[in-house]
């Protein structure tokens, strides 16, 4: 069902004008009427007389002509008049509402927005616009088809309008980007609305018989204090959803104005990310990775830096651009065939290589080969890479592809572990299906180790379980000799951290291991 239709400034005017026309011609004829009564005008009569007079010039025939044309007149008029409306109306519904959500589309919204700010000055009330936009919206496309996308921006629309109230606005701005408007009498109304439009992010869509979750950015601007036109708050309430997006994913942001400025930076950044994705200005460093059985160091994970004029810019903030612009394929693979080059210098028969690989690249469908390919391009044999795969992977959108993908790779010889192991979503039922090697601890649970007894009952827990499944696990972040022997009391196989040895550039590496007392 559509939404409320709100008349725009044209239908306004036309109607006042057909008001306006109405009452002049009433005047007019009243007026007329006037006349014709004072001055008595015997127009019947004398027309009577005159037919009568030239009876020869057949004066019926011609009058009932004139009136059965007139009446034809009317007729087509009045059907045209019909035309026209449906004409109007089909052409207004194109011009006015978003043909897949029939939503109200970008033009009409900020129509609707104007109408609700003149009613707000005047009635001196407040005027919320929340600028949604959808997290990873392109992916959907890409693996489910456009139709598919296009029903589940469909069902989005309309659970977002049933989260809101009846005399308020959702439209489609277009693409992923969703607008709602609501006209507030005092704040206070604001964030039961928000925490409603917020938890639809907790319910699934049912695509190809896969539960897809949904999530959002969304900021929010408010008349009068974050602007007074449309255009304006539409603005800010970009910059706040852009903020949400870039900062705290799934939350609605509320505009301040320092969000601006640290949104230019950030735009900065991003451009100078596809210069340094041209120029392939990254470079790799390797973490040893210690076996507390062997003492031995078992393997290095490869992790990418990006050094712009002379500043380090922190690695997870590099991926979450890369993963924004949709860069992380790109930027994964160059860490990969850069990782399995570098590692003919360093890497002995013994040791394994870790490379990390986004969620993102399992919706290649390419994945599995373009691996093959960078190991047949080195020549590097496959059991001595471990792909180390984020927790988030296991999450309902996409852990049919990465089931397959991981079956595949290991079928290959290709190790896979499960990194930051603890502080996603996964659910264990997962882990036992997939044929994982290894489990990296995340290191908040490393870091907690000593002072918390229920951490170290949680990590011993983990290692038995692991032991059980047949995966071996791994501690990340040690930072300690402490950490590291409680560790090995409790009978963890593998640990890489600070106290073991800190990500090294791949000279200094080659220097260390040429150096007598060497890794
Ligand atoms: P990760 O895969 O869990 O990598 C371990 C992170 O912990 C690295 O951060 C490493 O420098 C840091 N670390 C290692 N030992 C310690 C320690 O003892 N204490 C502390 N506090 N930190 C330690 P880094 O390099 O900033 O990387 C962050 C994340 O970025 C990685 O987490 C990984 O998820 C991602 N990443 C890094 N390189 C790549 C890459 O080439 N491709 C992709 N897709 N992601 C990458
Ligand atoms: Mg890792
Ligand atoms: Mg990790």
């Amino acid at each position: 069902m559509k939404q409320k239709y709100m008349q725009t400034h044209l239908e306004k005017e036309i109607r006042q004008r057909a008001k306006r026309d109405f009452f002049y011609i009433c005047v007019i004829a009243l007026i007329l009427s006037c006349i014709s009564l004072m001055t008595e005008v015997d127009l019947f009569e004398r027309l009577y007389l005159f037919s009568r007079q030239h009876e020869h010039w057949e004066m019926d025939e011609i009058t009932l002509i004139v009136l059965w044309f007139g009446l034809g007149g009317v007729f087509y008029a009045s059907r045209r008049m019909q035309d026209l409306r449906a004409l109007i109306h089909e052409v207004s519904d194109k011009a006015f509402f978003d043909q897949v959500s029939q939503l109200p589309n970008r033009v009409y919204s900020l129509e609707c927005l104007t109408q609700m700010l003149h009613r707000a000055e005047r009635l001196g009330c407040q005027v919320a616009v929340i600028f949604i936009d959808l997290d990873n919206f392109k992916m959907v496309n890409d693996t489910y088809g456009h139709a598919k996308g296009d029903l589940l921006l469909q069902v989005f629309g309309e659970r977002l309008r049933h989260s809101i109230r009846k005399s308020d606005i959702v439209g489609r701005l277009g693409g992923d980007e969703y607008l709602v408007l609501l006209e507030l009498a005092s704040e206070d109304e604001l964030a039961p609305i928000l925490e409603r439009i917020k938890s639809i992010q907790e319910e699934s869509y049912r695509l190809d018989a896969n539960d897809l979750s949904l999530r959002f950015s969304a900021g929010v601007a408010i008349y009068p204090y974050d602007g007074d036109t449309a255009t304006d708050l539409l603005k800010a309430s970009d910059i706040a959803m852009y903020h949400s997006k870039v900062t705290r994913r799934g939350q609605i942001e509320l505009y301040t104005p320092t969000m601006a400025e640290k949104l230019y930076a950030r735009y900065q950044l991003e451009s100078e990310l596809k210069t340094a994705l041209k120029n392939k200005t990254f470079n790799m460093e390797y973490q040893p990775q210690l076996s507390l059985e062997s003492e031995q160091i078992v393997g290095y994970e490869a992790l990418i830096r990006w050094k712009l004029k002379g500043k380090q810019i922190p690695t997870t903030q590099l991926i979450q651009i890369a993963e924004d612009t949709g860069h992380t394929e790109e930027i994964g693979l160059w860490a990969l065939y850069q990782a399995l080059e570098d590692a003919q210098s360093f890497l002995q028969a013994d040791q394994q290589l870790g490379v990390n690989i986004s969620p993102r690249h399992f919706w290649m469908s390419d994945f599995v080969y373009q691996i093959q390919r960078a190991l047949s391009t080195y020549e590097f044999p496959p059991h001595q890479l471990v792909i180390e795969l984020t927790e988030s992977a296991l999450t309902n959108d996409i852990y049919d592809d990465v089931r397959e993908k991981v079956t595949a790779l290991r079928s290959l010889g290709i190790s896979v572990a499960i990194d930051d192991f603890g502080v996603g979503y996964s659910c264990l039922g997962r882990l036992k299906d997939l044929p994982i090697n290894c489990l990296k601890i995340d290191q908040v649970f490393t870091h907690a180790l000593v002072n918390s007894e229920r951490d170290r009952y949680m990590i011993s827990t983990l290692i038995t379980m692991a032991k059980h499944l047949n995966f071996l696990i791994m501690a990340e972040g040690v930072e300690s000799k402490e950490q590291l022997e409680l560790l090995h009391h409790l009978g963890c196989h593998m640990a890489q951290g600070y106290y073991i040895g800190k990500p090294t550039s791949l000279k200094k590496l080659v220097e260390q291991m040429a150096s007598p007392s060497g890794l």
